[in-house]
């Protein structure tokens, strides 16, 4: 990356330098994790070519997390299916089911809120590379590998741009109503991280020593084996650990997990427990987005004129998410706007 004097220039130039040098140090280090007690698989050639690339726009000011900040506010949204419930008498459906319609409403919510899903690469670059982020981060996470998180979800998501992670339970694999591997690698080619939940969903904190590590272990070795690079991140089935469940999970190599405790806020200490937002389906959008909490502050960068800048869009370096320019309030949520 070209790097430019200061010069003197107004604070927004000094904030691009800040947050480019970020940037690039988060591409070139992002399989390391220095001082961590465990070994970091590194991925099967560059980082950068297992993520979707998307230029940003550069012809406006940009709103983005700058570095450096040690907790961060990233609602990571938790949803299982995304259908019309087929039987109303099962409780336990009901509550793992968002409406098609009202996953819709959402996605199209967070797009005119300026919202920005990232993926947990995006979140692990920040929190222990130095990483920036894009304002309004959130992470979209679909737990268990149903298959209308292919049918229904990707496409709603596509529509938008948006990342996502699918928790994917391997022993479940080509089973009627959860994913194909074909569908995996196809959503993996479109942007959705691939994350595990265990070789067969069971309660980690139940099972015996040899169990755990065949759910854990086992359940990363075959993802890995199917998608071709290390899958990094895992999900407590039911949100269930404890103590010996974290461990093996840091032994088999995974650098984050997320639990089902509630809670918006993250740091790289805290990243084997991290909490999530449950969408139960059923609740209504000023619910959703309560449910949300207070966005992470961002700050506003300026790209350099034309020709004179190393902005990314300009240059060689490759961006993970989507940088959109700061969002213009909408009246109303009939159009997307804020609600009250
Ligand atoms: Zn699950």
């Amino acid at each position: 990356m070209r790097r430019r004097p200061a010069l003197g220039r107004a604070c927004a130039a000094a904030l691009i330098v800040v947050a480019l040098t970020a940037l690039a140090q988060a591409v070139r280090s992002s399989d390391l994790t220095p001082g961590h007690p465990w070994p970091v698989p590194t991925r099967a050639g560059p980082v950068i070519e297992n993520l979707r690339t998307v230029a940003p726009r550069v012809d406006g000011p940009l709103e983005v997390i700058p570095a450096g900040r040690a907790t961060v506010r990233v609602p990571i949204l938790e949803y299982h299916y995304i259908r019309v419930n087929p039987d109303p008498r099962d409780r336990l459906g009901f509550n793992l089911s968002v409406t098609p319609a009202d996953f819709a409403q959402q996605m199209g919510w967070l797009a005119a809120d300026g919202y920005h899903p990232i993926d947990f690469d995006d979140l692990r670059g920040y929190l222990l590379s130095g990483g920036v982020l894009p304002a309004k981060p959130v992470i979209l996470t679909f737990d268990d590998g149903y298959r209308d998180m292919f049918t229904t979800a990707l496409p709603i998501l596509h529509a938008h741009g948006f990342k996502a992670v699918s928790y994917v339970v391997s022993g479940f694999l080509n089973s009627p109503r959860y994913l194909t591997n074909e569908m995996v690698l196809e959503m993996e080619a479109e942007g959705i991280e691939i994350g595990a939940h265990t070789v067969s969903h069971a309660d980690l904190t139940r099972i015996s020593a040899p169990n755990l590590q065949h759910e854990v272990f086992d359940s990363k070795s075959e993802l890995e084996a199917l998608v071709g690079h290390p899958v990094l991140d895992f999900c407590y089935p039911s949100g269930k650990f404890n103590d010996a469940v974290v461990h093996t999970i840091q032994e088999a190599g995974f650098q984050t997990a997320t639990t089902e405790l509630p809670g918006i806020a993250h740091s790289a200490g805290d990243r084997f427990v991290w909490t999530r937002v449950r969408v139960n389906g059923g609740e209504s959008l000023p619910e959703f987005v309560l449910n949300l909490g207070q966005p992470e502050p961002a700050v506003v960068v300026t790209p350099p004129p034309a020709g004179r800048g190393s902005w990314p869009g300009s240059s060689p370096l490759p961006v993970t998410f989507p940088l959109r320019p700061p969002s213009v309030p909408v009246p109303g949520p009939a159009t997307g706007g804020p609600i009250p």
